[in-house]
């Protein structure tokens, strides 16, 4: 295997058995630097084929972690609205969800339609073990409008794929922070629901938590994952104490306990973020166990006895974890059949929250 660096962004690669091939090199190495260990083909649906170039830097070694410090942490909470909103130890910043698939959707439709208008025939096909197949044959037509809309599909992907490296970048390049609090998210279990997969799908939130914590690696710095119960938009960064009652659709609310006004949701969380490392392991255990009575008596002991009885009702009502989950997810997809009968709410923003009301992973969006 070798590489060779032409001018400009052209070179040749010289693969086993293929020989060399002209290609457009995406990135500049030092052979004597950087070792090859694999190589991979690979052919996209459009038809273009891409060669992927695995290497390892013979002399690096990853740095070591920076201290957790409390004015160098930032939090983010990521979700439909906001791909991400970061609250920093001085700022907050909010990247609004691009929303690539959707974008294209209209005119995916337009070229699907053109697609099943296209001739395609079958014949049949005697395999050697006896057993007569039907196989396709599309015509010059009908391929060549597959190909324009694999090369639309190969679009979305690219341009997901590119604002998903600027912004982990932009993130892990900001010199204020060098620890990232994320939450963690029951992946399979939101792309499940079907009314939220397709919106968080777009996002790539998989991708986008795989970047930052390669990228923060690479710096020393630190992405740690907050509890999977940690209640971080129910809870009042004022007072600490948790707002049991609030539902998905409420973006802003005010806190019963002390009155703070919390704008967005999605800012609330993210500063609840970062704070989780900071909590004590106590109250930790207690909120992720959504013993919300019993954490509020960690902040206020005098609150205790009349927060007890509540904690009772509510432990009655909501008996195990992952009872709990499944319900949830069972109660979205009830939300999203009601869409259909006008019964809830008709605006995507207010179906998201009824889908997935009392799910704690997916009560950020
Ligand atoms: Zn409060």
């Amino acid at each position: 295997m070798s590489v060779r660096f032409g001018e400009g962004r052209f070179g040749r690669i010289k693969l086993p058995k293929v020989g060399e091939v002209r290609c457009a090199l995406h990135r500049r190495f030092d052979e004597s630097l950087w070792a090859i260990k694999t190589v991979t083909v690979t052919m996209e649906p459009s038809g273009k084929y891409y060669i992927t170039v695995l290497t390892e830097n013979k002399k690096a070694v990853l740095p070591m972690k920076t201290t957790v410090r409390e004015e160098a942490t930032s939090g983010a909470d990521v979700g439909i609205e906001h791909a991400f909103v970061m609250r920093t130890p001085t700022k907050t910043v909010v990247v609004d969800n691009p929303r690539h698939l959707q974008k294209h959707l209209d005119s995916l439709a337009v070229k699907q339609k053109i697609l099943a208008r296209k001739e395609v025939t079958f014949t049949e096909v005697t395999l050697p073990s006896g057993r007569t197949v039907k196989q396709k044959l599309p015509s010059k037509g009908y391929s060549k409008q597959q190909k324009l809309i694999a090369e639309e599909h190969e679009d979305i992907r690219h341009a997901r794929r590119n604002f998903l490296e600027v912004t982990t970048t932009r993130v892990a390049d900001d010199k204020q922070a060098t620890t990232l609090v994320v939450e963690t998210l029951n992946l399979k279990g939101i792309l499940r629901n079907h009314c939220l997969a397709r919106a968080l799908a777009d996002v790539g939130i998989g991708m986008l938590f795989r970047m930052l914590e390669y990228k923060f690696d690479r710096r020393g710095e630190n992405v740690l994952r907050a509890d999977r119960w940690y209640p971080s938009s129910k809870r009042c960064p004022v007072c600490g104490k948790v707002n049991a009652d609030l539902k998905l659709k409420d973006r802003r609310w005010v806190c019963p306990h002390c009155g703070a006004v919390h704008a967005s949701r999605d800012e609330t969380a993210a500063i609840n973020l970062r704070r989780y490392p900071f909590l004590s392991e106590e109250e930790k255990v207690l909120l992720a166990r959504k013993d919300v009575g019993k954490a509020e008596q960690a902040a206020d002991p005098l609150r205790a006895v009349s927060q007890e009885t509540d904690l009772k009702t509510e432990l009655r009502r909501e008996p195990g974890t992952d009872d709990n989950q499944a319900s949830a997810f069972e109660g979205s997809r009830e939300g999203c059949f009601n869409r259909a009968t006008g019964k809830t709410e008709t605006s995507p923003k207010g179906l998201k929250h009824t889908a997935a009301v009392g799910s704690q992973e997916a009560s950020s969006f």
